[in-house]
């Protein structure tokens, strides 16, 4: 692409940051934060059940896994970003509304995230952003979920309306509560982040393949290429370590 300044950047990433530009336009209707310059972008509340046996499970999670028993998330420091391996919003939806022990760690509560883009772009929020959402093991007391609905990180990232809409979101959850860039991780990155803490010994290495380091450096740069138009500071990228793990 002609038009790309990044000599570097392959065409996927250039192609991102197109997308980032068109972020600002698609997003330029959206309500302002008065707090900073990121505006907030559409959201659709689309809440799953998330009653007193769910906060309580969530408690008790959070007591085993993290030594805390609150079920609420205080000072959220990350941004993990996710995809479904699944096709639609309504099986996504119907996955997280569902309070039941998960399928491959079979603990309760059921797993969540707080927030799922659709392929269309439309961003739906599914829990209170106070609330903890499992969706990471090692990070849900301090990380926000966003899940994507596909089946690839490549795919989303090919996806214009997608990627546009989670950039967006990202960026103005950053903005709102002062994430920095090198915490916005993809989940596969989750055991080189510095918040990463699991007391259950058979877990501290679990992770899963969703969103890898290098999807993730094209994401960032086109996050970063959007926060210099709106003039908001979030600094570098996450520095390379070395895995703890397998
Ligand atoms: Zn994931």
């Amino acid at each position: 692409m002609r038009s790309c300044r990044f000599a570097t950047a392959t065409a996927t990433a250039c192609a991102v940051l197109a997308a980032a530009t068109f972020a600002v336009a698609a997003h330029g209707g959206a309500s302002r934060d008065a707090s900073a310059g990121v505006p907030r972008p559409k959201i659709v509340v689309r809440k799953i059940p998330f009653g007193p046996k769910r906060r309580a499970e969530t408690a008790t999670y959070a007591q085993r896994h993290y030594g805390t028993h609150t079920w609420r998330l205080v000072h959220p420091r990350v941004i993990v970003e996710h995809y479904t391996g699944s096709d639609t919003f309504s099986a996504a939806f119907a996955t997280f509304a569902a309070d039941t022990p998960d399928a491959e760690l079979g603990e309760l509560p059921g797993v969540c995230a707080h927030f799922v883009i659709d392929r269309d772009g439309t961003i739906y929020q599914l829990v209170r952003l106070d609330t903890m959402c499992r969706h990471t093991v090692g990070l849900n007391w301090t990380a926000f979920g966003i899940e994507h609905v596909g089946t690839s990180s490549r795919q989303i990232l090919a996806n214009r309306a997608q990627l546009s809409a989670s950039l967006s979101l990202t960026l103005w959850l950053m903005s709102r509560y002062d994430v920095h860039l090198r915490n916005v991780i993809g989940h596969n990155e989750s055991l080189t982040s510095p918040y990463h803490r699991e007391r259950y010994r058979p877990w501290r290495c679990q992770t899963h393949g969703d969103w890898r380091r290098a999807e993730m450096q094209i994401y960032r740069t086109a996050l970063a290429g959007l926060a210099r138009r709106y003039g908001h500071a979030v600094g570098s990228q996450p520095r390379r370590v070395t895995r703890r793990c397998p």
